[in-house]
Parts: C-alpha cells; structure tokens; sequence
C-alpha cells in the first residue's frame, strides 16, 4: 500500500533542499543535494541507484524495478531543477495549510517525485512482480537547456513514458515547440548627412518586423491544433546600428515561433526565407541572412496508443471521473522521449503559481497521482 504520510514528508524535504537551475540564476546549485537524496531514498528501498555526473553539479538519477518481461517497459520520469526563487517569501518552507504545500518546486515537480517515489517504495515493499520494467527517472536541467533528459534518450530504453509535469490531473497527450532563429540585416555606415551613401540596416529590419507582424496575425487565425490552440509568433529581442549621427550598419532580430504538431523546421525556414526574397525583390538595398539558434519539436501521441488507454484508464478508475485531454502550449522534456520513439504522456498533480511567486500543489493531488501510478503499474 502506498504510505501517504512518506509521501509527504519527502516531498517536503525535496522544497526544503534548493536544487535552482544554475542556468537561470549563477547562485543555482544545481541537482547534485536533491539527486544524492533521492538517490539515498532508491537505495533505502533495495533499488540500485544509477547517479549519471552530466557535468559540474548537474546529476541524472535512474533506477529500475525489473518486471518479468511480459509487459511493456514504462519510465516514470520528472525533472529535479527548479527556476529560480526572487520574489518569493518561503521558497524553501515546504509549509502545509489547507491541503496545500508551499515552495518553489512543490507544483513544477517535486509532488510528482515524491508520489513516483511513494509507488516505487510501495511496490517494493509489496513483493509484487511487475510484467514490465519500470524505470524511475530523476533529470537535470528541464528548466533550461534539457541537458538531462538529451543524455538520458542516449542510454535508456523503454516502451513507454509519463513525463509527470503539472498537468491538475487532467491527461495531456500534445504540446507546442518552439523554433529560435537570428536574423540580421545588413546596412552600410555613413554620416548621416550623407544619405546617397548609407544603407539603413534598422530601416530595413523594419520591413521585415512589419511582414513577421501581419504573419504572427494570420497564425493565430489558420494554424490551429485542437488541444494546443494557435500557433504563435513574437520578436522578443532586436538590437541595431551603433551611433546617433550614423546610418546603422546593422540590426538584429530574435525570431519566437512556437510550433503546433505537424510542424516542421525546414517548412518555417522555407516559410522566413521567401518572406526575405520578396522583400529584397521590391526593395534592392535589402540584405538578410538567417541562423537557427535552437528548434525543440511539437510533441503529440496518437489516443489509441496502449499508454494514452491505460492512463486515462487508470485516472478514470482513481478520480471516479471521464479524464480530460489537454495540450500544452508550452515545451517539455516530453518530445525528447517522443523523437526517440517512446511513447509518451503528460500527467501530474494539481497546484498553482508556476514560475510565480507563490507556488503550490494540493497534496490530494499527489496523492491521487501516486494511485493512478500505482494502478497502472501493478494492473496492466
Ligand atoms: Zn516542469
């Protein structure tokens, strides 16, 4: 049986250890505190932990529960980092106060390390055989460059996955991505005085914001995905020329394009790039170039898969309610497992204040998060 009480306390000991990504703030400490912990934890329960060293105080931590080889193998897995925590009163409290559990982590993961650990340590205990493996997987780095989770596709394999992000129980089955790209274009310095010999770089980045604009528009209305709503377009950085007095030699933009299923790096480089050859063919002095800085992946899962059937199963069976199918407009660590062909769902507890200065999760939640783990791994 699952032990609500260890469930709790372990999570309040995963807020109360601070484990901020260094890659948000310099004062981060990174995983090593928290992952030697959970690490103690398998241990504790006859697990053998695997403690993966990424780089300087950035840890991955796997175990394994062998099944008998009948079933498909699933991963149970959650990240370790948190953002960081200015603003915040009570980070580390771990404080509980009408069913909820303050600090930072509590909801964006460490309830859903806690209730993976709560079934683990149950199923343990219990002597029960599983018919596949189980994989417990504890990440680096979520919270910025997904360091943990690139290595951990590299040497895991299983059938099946639950990425346990906050989810308020509901069964996310797809997420947005995201593409970054860096456009310049390129002018010619000159005395202002002298128009007839610059060529205005800032001028001409101007007509391209214009087009990316009139586009980030008709995104909102043409490419729509039924659970992930809109896809988006916004320019969150531009820096140009050098000096008042001078034609600007150059500018720069930060193009976001967030990403629906279905859609694909090359088609939105090939969408920027005719964008640019009209604009240059109705304006001679227009010079871009264009770099991919980073592309993560939509992520969707097919609802007649086995592990979409069985969580919703599972979920149904523990909330006595017909689940709800969401999507994310947001990334996760979710389209790394699904590139590498594992199946994969999205599935965590209620809360709130994500990234906010007041973070929460409904330890109810966690709770039932741990019962549907617990039925899906020991009925199926
Ligand atoms: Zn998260």
């Amino acid at each position: 049986m699952i032990n609500i009480n260890y469930i709790t306390e372990t999570l309040q000991k995963l807020v109360q250890i601070n484990s901020v990504n260094p890659g948000l703030d310099e004062n981060g400490p990174g995983e090593v505190e928290i992952g030697t912990y959970i690490a103690e934890r398998l241990q504790e329960m006859g697990i053998e932990p695997m403690v993966d060293e990424l780089a300087p105080g950035r840890l991955n931590v796997t175990g394994v529960i062998k099944g008998d080889g009948t079933g498909r193998s699933l991963m149970l897995n959650a990240h370790m980092d948190t953002v960081g925590v200015k603003g915040m009163t009570e980070p580390f409290s771990g404080r509980i106060q009408d069913g909820k559990l303050y600090g930072r982590g509590s909801y964006d993961m460490k309830g859903s390390i806690a209730a993976i650990l709560g079934v683990a340590k149950a199923i343990c205990e219990s002597g029960k055989s599983l018919k596949g493996d189980l994989i417990l997987s504890f990440v680096a780095d979520e919270e910025y460059e997904s360091i943990g989770a690139e290595s951990l596709v590299k040497k895991i394999r299983t059938d099946d996955c639950i990425v346990t992000e906050p989810t308020d129980l509901k069964l996310c089955t797809a997420h947005r991505g995201f593409g970054i790209w860096k456009i310049h274009t390129k002018g010619k310095t000159a005395h202002g005085g002298n128009h007839h010999l610059g060529v205005d770089a800032n001028a001409n980045m101007g007509l391209l914001m214009a087009e990316l604009y009139r586009w980030s528009d008709r995104l909102q209305k043409e490419k729509i995905h039924p659970l992930c709503g809109a896809a988006s377009m916004h320019l969150p950085l531009v820096n140009g020329g050098r000096s008042l007095f001078v034609y600007s030699h150059e500018c720069e933009i930060h193009v976001e394009r967030r990403t629906i299923p279905g859609e694909s790096r090359e088609e939105i480089e090939q969408d920027i790039k005719k964008l640019l050859n009209e604009i240059a063919r109705d304006y001679p002095g227009f010079e871009a170039s264009m770099e991919l800085v980073i592309w993560r992946s939509p992520y969707e899962i097919e609802e007649n898969c086995s592990i979409v059937k069985r969580v919703a199963d599972s979920l149904e069976k523990v909330t006595d309610e017909i689940p709800e199918f969401i999507g994310h407009t947001w990334w996760e660590d979710s389209a790394i497992f699904g590139d590498s062909g594992i199946e994969t769902v999205i599935l965590g507890p209620k809360g709130g204040g994500i990234h906010e200065d007041v973070e929460w999760v409904e330890m109810e939640s966690v709770r039932e998060l741990a019962g549907v783990i617990w039925d899906l791994c020991l009925d199926k």
